[in-house]
């Protein structure tokens, strides 16, 4: 098989890795014109600066000796096996980047024979790019669950960023689809690279030109949907990741039902993306806003509601706590509030140093108040047209589209247990207890909703 066709199978069993984000982009050649989006395996990451910059994500290899129910790679599917040489991969990335295909490289592989096997032959193309091609570029690589301390304390001093996959979000899921795995070969890389860090970073206080190890830091991946794992799970986990490990991400990976087993979604089910999207979303407040996982959800509301926001959502069932007055709320109370992000924080509290706040200048400085002005008092007043109570925030948040959808409410009046009812009628609700939306005849549509949606 020549390297051409290794790279059109191993890029394209690459592309459920979601750690390193593509751009979505898909746009052919046409004639008359110079380049395409859809060149195998280019996708596109982020800078810590924000610049775009595009890599080559592809497997190692497809072959693989583990058995892991969700992946296209199990060693029990029947499909075409490949395996790149290190040099032909080294060379092939070298290539890529002299033509200027791509900045960098994102490497993953299923297991060859050992983990410790699979980590030398990654490790070898790798040292042959940095030292023979005196590769400067980005490259992204995912350790082997199980491989060798050695080993990855080898590797970190080679690449730029680390990760290694989580993928299930508990031990009992991790037991039932990826039984080779334990989570002891998962979080040992994840203490090992977090304490290589922090040792370099030392290091490099003393020894300027000191080798860097995993300078851009670590990351892992959560698939989510595959298992009835619940948010409350997947975000305590998340939490507990950033402040253990020092996570610089977790990824969220909306699984793709592409297995049939009874273990898992129907393949008739579609991905949960919205689930997705809003698990990002609540990430997001982690790590930016100073909320917990608890106060998203909680052990007796174990799932977001998905028609809103979670900032939204955790700000209807605290309405106690608002309206907040903008000249005087602390620049961390201004960030519970819906719609306000970080850079509108700053200005505002920059802002009312000098001058008197109103709605009017709130708007002038670039902070939007469609959700906002619900939440938010100015010298006193509340913005014009506005009422606080629960049922008009509520239809003040959603969108006309969402209201036209929504059941008859008795009345005028639309409470928060009308919610769970709307939910249901907003973008594909109900989920089901991996977060899809079931369909007639399947399987899932026989469960019953046990993780419903909640307020
Ligand atoms: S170890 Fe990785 S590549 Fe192999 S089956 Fe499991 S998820 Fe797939």
């Amino acid at each position: 098989m020549d390297v051409l066709e290794k790279l059109a199978i191993l890029t394209d069993a690459a592309k459920y890795d979601v750690a390193c984000t593509s751009s979505g982009v898909d746009r052919s050649g046409q004639p008359g014109k110079t380049g395409s989006t859809v060149a195998s395996g280019i996708c596109h990451s982020f800078a810590a600066d924000g610049r775009c910059i595009s890599l080559l994500k592809v497997l190692m290899t497809n072959q693989c000796v583990y058995d892991c129910k969700y992946c296209v790679n199990r060693t029990s599917r029947d499909t075409q096996r490949t395996a790149f040489a290190p040099r032909e991969l080294a060379d092939l990335t070298i290539n890529f980047y002299r033509r200027n295909y791509i900045e960098g490289l994102f490497l993953s592989s299923g297991v060859l024979k050992s983990p410790d096997y699979t980590m030398e032959r990654m490790i070898e193309a790798i040292e042959i790019l940095r030292t023979e091609y005196s590769f400067n570029g980005y490259i992204h690589v995912k350790s082997i669950p199980g491989a060798d301390n050695s080993l990855i304390q080898r590797m970190g001093l080679l690449v730029d960023r680390m990760s290694v996959n989580i993928e299930l979000p508990s031990e009992d899921s991790l037991g039932q689809l990826a039984p080779q795995k334990t989570p002891e070969a998962i979080l040992r890389p994840m203490g090992l690279i977090r304490a290589g860090i922090e040792e370099n970073k030392s290091d490099l206080v003393v020894y300027r030109h000191a080798p860097k190890f995993v300078p851009a830091g670590q990351s892992t991946q959560l698939i989510i949907g595959a298992t009835p794992d619940s948010d409350h799970r997947i975000l305590t986990l998340s939490e507990g990741l950033y402040k253990k490990y020092n996570l610089k991400r977790v990824f969220f990976s909306a699984y793709t039902p592409i297995v049939d087993d009874p273990m898992l979604p129907s393949l008739f089910s579609a991905p949960p993306l919205l689930r997705e999207h809003r698990l990002y979303q609540a990430d997001w407040l982690l790590r930016f806003y100073g909320f917990t996982a608890n106060e998203i959800v909680d052990a007796k509301n174990p799932n977001m509601n998905l028609a809103i926001d979670p900032k939204c959502n955790w700000a209807l069932r605290h309405l106690d706590q608002f309206p907040i007055e903008v000249s005087r709320a602390s620049y961390e109370r201004l960030l519970r509030v819906p719609g306000i992000g970080v850079l509108s924080a700053r200005k505002i509290v920059q802002a009312r140093r000098t001058c008197s706040l109103t709605f009017e200048g709130l708007r002038k400085l670039g902070v939007v108040l469609k959700r906002a002005r619900f939440f938010v008092t100015c010298q006193g007043k509340v913005d014009e047209g506005v009422i606080i109570r629960p049922d008009t925030v509520l239809r003040g948040l959603l969108s006309k589209n969402d209201l036209r959808m929504l059941p008859a409410a008795s009345g005028d009046q639309m409470t928060f247990l009308d919610v769970p009812d709307m939910a249901r009628s907003l973008g594909g609700m109900p989920v089901n207890a991996y977060g899809y939306l079931p369909e007639k005849g399947t399987r899932e549509n026989a469960k019953q909703y046990e993780f419903g949606i909640h307020i």
